[in-house]
């Protein structure tokens, strides 16, 4: 979740980050207050590509923490759900999530997801790391209308991958981990289910140069904040200005994915929730319509 205070962080700088701001007394509370039995976004196995992205979808409305599903291609398709730990905003891997794999058929593709819950965005809104916009109120009215009607537009934010998703250390370890227990090597594609759509991501060759965050700086040091990052969060907001705008929002996209590559190596791809059925299954940060 781009706007939870992760933002502030390199993939290198997390555990810092974790000691250095725990989540706030207050924002613990409000977070307990809104535990409402949530309908969690459990993909059955059997569940289609399009299932389990329905299923991540209504995780982003209803739950209050976000949740990881492996679609994995191979002789069979099928969801997996590697156990999680952590922050409901930011969910870490519980052990060895390879070991899930069938070692005793083929895999070609496996299809990383997860999904960015609104709630979320409330909890960072509550802490002063979010607009303000769209209200609390808001977003309690279209819960509700979500669930007399799916389809009910959904309000004017959205949660592009956050430095830890886009990281292309934990991409390494993943896949150091699935090559050790299959034996080979497969291919790897990542997305995030957000409110508005799915944001692909994949690694460019830039990306171990430009993700190679220096050491912590030293206490006696005086360090420049790190610019390529304060740019991405500010485009980041520009973009969510641009949908409460009611605005285009592509040339937003556009600049947001440039900054992306620029910045952190990674390309990443917008498929909005009309289009995703019109798209091959995870299709991916790579696909274009017209071929590929
Ligand atoms: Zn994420």
């Amino acid at each position: 979740m781009l706007f939870s205070n992760c933002m502030e962080r390199g993939p290198n700088e997390r555990k810092i980050g974790e000691i250095l701001k725990p989540l706030s007394a207050a924002a613990l509370a409000s977070f307990l207050a809104h535990a409402e039995p949530s309908y969690s976004a459990e993909i059955p196995p059997d569940a289609s590509w399009r299932d389990g992205i329905e299923a991540l979808h209504r995780g982003v409305v209803t739950d209050t923490a976000e949740h990881v599903g492996w679609y994995v291609m191979g002789e069979r398709e099928q969801w997996l759900a590697p156990p999680t730990r952590g922050d409901p905003d930011e969910r870490f891997y519980e052990g060895n999530p390879a070991e899930l794999l069938p070692s005793d058929e083929e895999v070609g593709v496996m299809c990383e997801m997860h999904n960015h819950v609104l709630e979320s965005f409330l909890r960072a809104q509550e802490q002063g790391h979010a607009p303000s916009e769209p209200s609390a109120d808001t977003i309690r009215s279209f819960r509700e209308q979500f669930e007399r009607d799916p389809l009910v537009i959904p309000p004017p934010i959205d949660a592009p991958p956050s430095y830890g998703d886009v990281s292309i250390e934990r991409h390494e370890i993943l896949r150091s981990q699935i090559q050790e227990r299959l034996g080979h090597e497969i291919e790897m594609r990542h997305g995030v289910k957000t409110v508005q759509g799915i944001w692909y991501w994949d690694f460019l060759p830039s990306a171990k140069d430009l993700q190679a965050y220096p050491a912590l700086p030293r206490l006696d040091e005086s360090v420049a904040p790190q610019e390529p990052r304060a740019s991405i969060s500010e485009i980041t907001l520009q973009y969510v200005r641009t949908l409460q705008a009611g605005e285009d929002a592509f040339e937003a996209r556009a600049t947001l994915s440039n900054a992306y590559e620029q910045t952190l190596g990674v390309r990443i791809r917008f498929v909005q929730n009309e289009e995703i059925a019109t798209e091959p299954v995870c299709a991916g940060a790579h696909y274009q319509e017209d071929g590929n």
